[in-house]
């Protein structure tokens, strides 16, 4: 059903000059000597940390964002800045790999997006960042081990859902002592609203709608130095929900919440482009959607990754392309309870969540998918949650629930292509829920394709009106929910066994909670049962 052209980001001229800044801020470029000293800085200008991301066997990406305190940025002024960069085996840098220079210009917010290549597989690295006299704290990263190698673990920490005002970013701090390999960032990273009742903490800036307003949000969130912690620890691998953009948007349609913009395009590319300047993302995420003429992606982030014979991660889209939401209330934009019964149409085979094109992409994907574990990262809730006890149905519209004939054609997918190992990581929801992927959820019956976790929140409080227990009998295909706690997930896979743990912090109010683990499943590989540990 998309009956609307996609929204052009960016006029032609524009568009091809932020490509032309993004391979200049990807790629090492050689300059004269004397380029080397120009700037001066009063203040460390890596106020927003560094980061990677997006690793595969040989490379990875390193980020950073110029920014100085206080005005997040913009006393940085339109001159581009000539960045270093070194990679080394050792946190002293005494042993170094690779070093190169990159350019940050103003108009992708000085941030440097380095695309390292030649690399060895499956091996931990650190590096840093250097402009005129000054120095960026030191990362550690990791390269993923070579497709065809062996792997004897994959230790992934899943997180979601970090609204600012609902409290701080404590559970880093323990998400750190975790020894993970990697972060899977599963949506929302930042918020648009201007703040919220009994907020832990105030953000600056009221509603965010303007390039400016998003960049500023990233800084702000950056600002927090658990956050920034994390990213220095380990490699993120990054997708994104609604919130980066606006509650409830789909595809080219706007949500429901805030003020009214003119123009939701604009907003939307605006979301985008931030996005991109704060995620370590390769910068072809970027340089594909503007290459390409209207109607290519507004920024390309599903893909896949692989971490040796051990695992397969996919990192899905749910929001960039999905056509509106099933029966709304009253025909307004955003989500709501239905009852499928009253909505004609609900079953629409037409009605995609990924769109045309990433399904097909993903269907390809998952064909050859037949060993290891098959990791497919996305941001919403997959099972069907039905929360009418009893007779009659009503179901949220916003996640894959709202999306049946989507959800079939992936459940479909995964049997036909005899998938080995399917375990889907979700987000979104600010509970934890745990279940079994069901060929037919309407039918307890049928057979179990695979395992979910979708997780808690850092800080974003659940919708509240928990009545977990009854949900539950009512879809025996989950066998866990819990909405009191916020914090993340641990999941350690080894060529026998999937371990998930569910880690809860004490209180999002407090800069230094406790943690504790609520539940642990264990998943033997071959066979799509969560046992409770
Ligand atoms: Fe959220
Ligand atoms: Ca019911």
């Amino acid at each position: 059903m998309h009956l609307e052209p996609p929204p052009t980001a960016l006029p032609a001229t524009d568009r091809r000059e932020l490509l032309r800044l993004a391979l200049a801020s990807a790629a090492t470029v050689w300059l004269p000597r004397s380029a080397r000293a120009q700037t001066r800085f009063e203040t460390n200008p890596f106020t927003l940390g560094v980061a990677s991301g997006s690793p595969t066997a040989t490379s990875i990406v390193l980020w950073t964002r110029l920014a100085l305190p206080g005005l997040f940025g913009s006393r940085l002024g339109d001159d581009p800045v000539t960045v270093r960069w070194e990679l080394a085996h050792d946190e002293a840098f005494s042993r170094p790999v690779q070093s190169g220079q990159a350019i940050a210009s103003a108009a992708l917010a000085h941030s440097i997006h380095v695309e390292v290549n030649g690399l060895d597989p499956d091996r931990w690295y650190w590096y840093r960042f250097m402009a005129g006299d000054a120095v960026s704290q030191a990362g550690r990263t990791r390269t993923f081990p070579a497709p065809d190698a062996p792997a004897a673990r994959l230790r992934l920490a899943y997180a979601s859902c970090q609204r600012w005002e609902h409290g701080y970013y404590g559970a880093y701090r323990h998400m750190r002592q975790e020894d993970v390999d990697a972060v899977v960032f599963l949506g929302d990273y930042i918020y648009e609203y201007p703040g919220a009742l009994n907020a832990a903490r105030l953000p600056d800036g009221g509603w965010v709608t303007t390039l400016a307003g998003y960049r500023q949000r990233y800084a702000l969130h950056k600002s927090d130095a658990d956050l920034r912690a994390m990213h220095a620890a380990c490699p993120w691998l990054v997708t994104w929900d609604d919130h980066e953009v606006q509650n409830d948007y789909a595809g080219t349609h706007e949500g429901e919440n805030g003020p009214p913009v003119a123009d939701f395009a604009a907003r939307r590319a605006a979301a985008y482009q931030a996005f991109y300047e704060h995620m370590p993302l390769r910068a072809s995420v970027l340089v594909r959607a503007l290459a390409g003429p209207p109607g290519g992606d507004g920024l390309r982030i599903h893909g896949q990754a692989r971490f040796g014979r051990l695992a397969t991660l996919y990192l899905l889209d749910d929001r960039q392309y999905r056509d509106p939401h099933a029966c709304s209330r009253a025909g307004r934009p955003g989500s709501s309870r239905v009852d499928p019964a009253d909505c004609a149409a609900w079953e629409d085979p037409r009605r995609s969540l990924l769109g045309s094109a990433q399904e097909a992409w993903l269907d390809g994907a998952l064909s050859g998918a037949r060993t290891g574990w098959n990791i497919v990262c996305q941001q919403t809730l997959f099972g069907r949650r039905d929360f009418r006890p009893g007779a009659g149905e009503s179901l949220w519209n916003d996640g894959w629930d709202g999306y049946p004939a989507a959800r079939s054609r992936f459940t479909d997918s995964l049997r036909r292509h005899s998938v080995s190992n399917p375990v889907l990581l979700g987000g979104d929801v600010h509970e934890n829920w745990v279940g079994h992927v069901k060929a037919d959820y309407r039918d307890p019956a049928s057979a179990s394709v695979g395992v979910e976790f979708c997780g808690t929140s850092i800080t974003s409080r659940p919708a509240g009106g928990a009545r977990h227990a009854e949900w539950l009998e009512e879809n025996p295909h989950f066998v866990f929910a819990d909405a009191r706690y916020r914090g993340y997930g641990i999941a350690e896979f080894t060529p026998r066994r999937l371990s998930a743990a569910l880690r809860v912090i004490d209180d999002p109010a407090s800069q230094v909670p406790s943690v504790s683990t609520l539940a642990r499943f264990s998943v033997a590989a071959g066979r799509p049962v969560i046992e409770r540990e």
